[in-house]
């Protein structure tokens, strides 16, 4: 392709919020949000050979690959040379690198070449977002001895009927939601928990109680849930679908947060007949403590050095506002208000948090 000659190992593209927070592109961010992790995404002219109805990157997207946006930003090619001086020239803040692979033959071959270079030049700890279909478990092997710490999978649906529709045979897609569980267990034996993330996309067909089952299994087999929004790209196959209402989106995020802390499990909470959330399981002041403490609200990925969210992907799902589907820092006391009041709205099915846990059952 010589219109075209970059391509990895030699380049990777780089997230905008990435760029801004390493000092390649200007940019200041709603209320000071940085990034704190460098997003990186495998990059070949001839782009990915998946078709998932709701990504930037999907081969039957209209547009060139080098052009297509990518969660709602341009993503910029960089040398790799180019990105490891910036990576070493990082700020404070900046605590992970990532390496997002794409389906592509040579996708496998060159994340781990790429992996090598940045585990043995930058101190950054380094994740991948892998494309199972890909790979086999000897390759999570062979990431773990080029240095990555941790390891992503982008399972995205909850279902196996919503995962064929939108990234398997339902688009004429390469992806099996077989292969992507296979591959949740095998990272697993090799990376061991907590170094296993599933990312999960809310907003996509799903009820509020097949995403709380679904967590609930990720967590017991040792599996930490990186909650995701819908957000349509523009001329997606999904590019009409509305973002899921955001008090359902905070329901989910605080049922993940309980479960993850081990307070509450899917058993233990209550639904409607339309599969929303009514009761999270917990008595009374410990979920408004839970609330209050504005955690469960931010947005979950991989953790740096220091035990906090790393990839904190700062207005990935949605536009700056103060209405966040997934905060990238802790909510100040106006969003905690607005949380609570769309949390137990009036019309909500979560509306009566004052019965405990035990009247219900
Ligand atoms: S959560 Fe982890 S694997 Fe997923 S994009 Fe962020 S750093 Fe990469």
């Amino acid at each position: 392709m010589s219109e075209d000659p970059q391509r990895s190992p030699d380049v990777a593209k780089i997230s905008q919020a990435s760029a801004i927070s390493l000092g390649l592109a200007r940019g200041r961010m709603y209320r000071g949000a940085v990034n704190r992790c460098v997003n990186l995404l495998v990059h070949y002219p001839e782009g990915c050979a998946a078709n998932c109805a709701y990504c930037g990157l999907a081969g039957k997207r209209p547009g060139a690959y080098r052009d297509k946006s990518f969660i709602h930003v341009a993503w910029p090619v960089l040398s790799m040379d180019a990105l490891i001086d910036a990576i070493n020239g990082a700020p404070g803040y900046v605590k992970r690198t990532c390496i997002s692979m794409i389906t592509n033959g040579k996708c496998r071959r060159d994340t781990l070449t790429m992996s090598r270079r940045l585990c043995r030049e930058t101190a950054l700890p380094l994740s991948i977002l892998c494309s199972p279909t890909i790979l086999s478990r000897d390759d999570f092997e062979a990431m773990q001895d080029a240095g990555v710490d941790k390891i992503g999978i982008a399972l995205d649906l909850a279902t196996p009927e919503l995962f064929d529709r939108h990234r398997g045979r339902g688009v004429n897609g390469p992806h099996r939601w077989e292969r992507y569980w296979a591959a949740l267990e095998e990272s697993l034996e090799v990376f061991g928990s907590p170094h296993v993330g599933a990312h999960l996309m809310v907003g996509m067909g799903e009820t509020e109680e097949e995403m709380v089952a679904l967590m609930d299994r990720l967590w017991r087999m040792g599996v930490v849930s990186h909650l995701f929004s819908f957000f349509a790209e523009e001329e997606s196959r999904l590019a009409d679908r509305p973002q899921p209402p955001w008090p359902s989106y905070l329901r989910v995020q605080l049922a993940r947060y309980l479960i993850e802390e081990g307070s509450s499990t899917a058993g233990d909470m209550q639904f409607d007949h339309e599969g929303r959330i009514t009761g999270f399981g917990v008595e009374r002041d410990a979920l408004m403590e839970a609330v209050d403490r504005g955690r469960a609200f931010m947005t979950t990925g991989c953790l740096g050095p220091d035990g906090e969210v790393a990839c904190n992907r700062p207005f990935g799902n949605c536009l700056p506002d103060v209405h966040q589907w997934n905060y990238p820092y802790p909510p100040n006391q106006e969003e905690l208000d607005l949380i609570r009041r769309h949390l137990f709205e009036r019309e909500g099915p979560c509306r009566e948090p004052l019965k405990s846990a035990a009247s219900n059952r």
